[in-house]
């Protein structure tokens, strides 16, 4: 199992915090293969869950559907094409 490489911090477009509501305070990035997305603005910082992964975490978390659909909200956020009409 190879782990992706890390990336630098890059602000997400039109992203809010889910702490302070801030727009456009978010940044994304990986380490070690995680995908975190953190806030400038408050310093929250969360990991990001995929799809791929709800599985294996619905195991051991019990979350709600609302939950589910807010983190795939999130995740569509992330297209790395997405910044270039904006
Ligand atoms: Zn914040």
């Amino acid at each position: 199992m190879s782990l992706l490489p890390d990336t630098p911090k890059r602000f997400v477009a039109g992203a809010k915090c889910p702490q302070c509501h801030a727009v456009d305070k978010v940044v994304m990035f990986r380490r070690g293969g995680v995908q975190y997305q953190a806030c400038v603005s408050c310093g929250h910082q969360e990991e990001m869950v995929f799809e791929k992964n709800f599985r294996e975490l619905e195991t051991r978390v019990n979350r709600t559907a609302d939950e589910r659909r807010d983190e795939t909200a999130v995740v569509r956020l992330v297209d790395p094409d997405s910044g270039k009409s904006g």
